[in-house]
């Protein structure tokens, strides 16, 4: 992406006002390096809250966050011991479209039922960015797992078969299996058609297969997958 067009992952912001022709930008790059620049337009994209602050909410017995949200149990969706059930992005938990439908069920569920209320579905966790190339995460992240209890198998796709056909041969995966059992933790990933590894993965994860298990499924060549199981030779070489 870098090498498209100008991006920096770690600037620190430190001055931004509108000025006459445009928005003046001042900032430090990753370097530590000062730059100024005056841009036609900036397009913020700063994430979403929850749009809770005019449902009254204060006017029950629940707890609020100073930010208006409420704390509320991630399985039943209950908030306290109230019969209130927050879903979906009203919650700001997982805010993408099917954990939405998923938690619209158990909500709805668990309100009809109420007192008697139970945990709902949860899926494997997954998310998809659809950049170019396109970055993918299933399962569990690095960030989430305790160092030292897992491995990282890793494939670039520079050199990968399929990917340099199509001249999509940039990115790379890492994927994380337990030491002591050798189960399939998570993936994190950029490269092409990662959409399609992260369903097939996250259907991994939830069925809990070890990369060992993953190795006897088949791979058809040529594909992208012949990639995945670079990365899951890998992991298994060091599991051994
Ligand atoms: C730009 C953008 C891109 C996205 N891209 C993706 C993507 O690629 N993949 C993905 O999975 N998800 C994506 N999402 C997220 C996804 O759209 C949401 O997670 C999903 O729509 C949440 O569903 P929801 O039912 O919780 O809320 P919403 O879909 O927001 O529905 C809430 C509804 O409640 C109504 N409402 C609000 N307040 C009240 C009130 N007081 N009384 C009555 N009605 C009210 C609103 O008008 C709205 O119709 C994207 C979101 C955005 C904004």
């Amino acid at each position: 992406m870098a090498a498209e067009y100008p991006l920096d992952t770690d600037a620190l912001l430190t001055h931004m006002e509108r000025v006459e022709n445009g928005v003046s930008v001042s900032w430090q790059d990753n370097r530590g390096e000062a730059h100024q620049e005056t841009f036609e337009w900036i397009l913020v994209a700063t994430g979403r809250k929850p749009n809770l602050d005019r449902l009254g909410l204060e006017n029950t017995s629940l707890t609020l966050n100073p930010d208006g949200t409420t704390p509320f149990d991630l399985d039943t969706l209950q908030c306290g011991n109230s019969a209130i059930f927050l879903a979906g992005d009203a919650n700001h938990y997982l805010p993408v479209l099917h954990e939405a439908a998923d938690e619209g069920v158990t909500a709805g569920t668990n309100a009809a039922l109420y007192p008697q209320i139970k945990p709902g579905l949860r899926r494997a966790p997954m998310s998809v960015i659809f950049s170019d190339p396109q970055i993918a995460l299933a399962g569990k992240r690095w960030q989430d797992l305790p160092a030292g209890s897992f491995v990282t198998g890793r494939v670039s796709f520079e050199n990968q078969g399929r990917s340099r056909v199509m001249l999509k041969n940039k990115g790379m995966l890492h994927l994380y299996a337990d030491k002591a059992s050798g189960r399939f933790l998570g993936v994190e990933m950029i490269g092409p058609a990662t959409e399609h590894l992260a369903h097939l993965l996250a259907w991994a994860y939830q069925q809990e297969m070890t990369v060992n298990q993953m190795l006897e499924m088949p791979f058809y060549h040529p594909v992208i997958e012949e990639g995945l199981r670079t990365a899951l030779r890998d992991a298994a070489a060091q599991l051994k």
